[in-house]
């Protein structure tokens, strides 16, 4: 089944000195359960790409359907996740991961037990009631992941999400993203320059061109996961 699908799709962003073609003809079929990388140069259009997946950009041309259905705003079967996760300091850890819950209102008992175990999963067990403050860089995208997990969003649209960190780190979460990913089996779209990481992680690398963004190729990924 394909969960998201993209027809020369194209974005101009309209700015002072004038039109900048970000995404020019780009077309793609994501199926459902499907790891995805989005690689290519620095202003290539990758977040562009994810912006308009996620309805946070309206695209200026082309089609995108996401479960089937042309997506012209924002869906609950998406989750975000950035390069740095902007947690509220006067909030504790748990209250931060509890936020997706919050603003759509899901029951608050069954929140609290799926915000506890997915702390948990990733590692955080014992810092519900800590602060952002008390907590370093990769403990809090463990938070900005356990809260991309919150109201359990079939596609997870990440945007360089450990870029931020040490490599050590960031081989960790990685692997622990692979863990949730074989678990859940969530649809996952993450954003990366960095092409070693990209075939470690995915079934599939999109690669794309310097700007306009085209996409130049497509990459079957075969090798054993950890
Ligand atoms: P990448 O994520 O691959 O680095 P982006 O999608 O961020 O690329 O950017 C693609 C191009 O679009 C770049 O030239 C960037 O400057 C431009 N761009 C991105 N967002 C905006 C915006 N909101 N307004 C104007 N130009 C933008
Ligand atoms: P680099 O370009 O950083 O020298 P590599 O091609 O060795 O990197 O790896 C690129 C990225 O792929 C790593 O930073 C990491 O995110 C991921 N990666 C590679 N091997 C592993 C591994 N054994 N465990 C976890 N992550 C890995």
């Amino acid at each position: 089944m394909n969960l998201i699908e993209g027809q020369d799709l194209q974005k101009v962003y309209v700015t002072a000195t004038g039109p900048l073609v970000a995404l020019q003809d780009v077309s793609f079929s994501i199926r459902k359960g499907e790891f995805i990388s989005l690689v290519g140069p620095s202003g290539c259009g990758k977040s562009t790409l994810l912006s308009l997946m996620g309805g946070l950009e309206q695209k200026t041309d082309g089609s995108l359907s996401l479960l089937g259905e042309q997506h012209e705003k924002p869906s609950r079967d998406i989750g975000m996740m950035f390069q740095t996760s902007v947690l509220f300091p006067w909030r504790t850890i748990r209250q931060n991961a509890s936020l997706p819950g919050d603003v759509l209102k899901l029951d608050k008992t069954q929140q609290r037990k799926r915000v506890d175990e997915l702390l948990e999963m990733v590692g955080l067990k014992g810092f519900e009631d800590r602060y952002p403050s008390e907590l370093s860089g990769g403990m809090r995208q463990r938070v900005g992941l356990a809260r991309l997990l919150a109201h359990d969003p079939a596609i997870l649209l990440m945007d360089e999400p450990f870029g931020a960190l040490d490599e050590f780190t960031r081989e960790t979460m990685n692997l622990e993203l692979l863990r949730i990913w074989e678990q859940t089996q969530k649809t996952v779209i993450f954003v990366t320059h960095n092409i070693g990481e990209a075939v470690f992680l995915s079934d599939r690398v999109f690669v794309m061109t310097p700007r306009p963004g085209r996409l130049e190729g497509i990459v079957e990924i075969d090798l054993p996961r950890p």
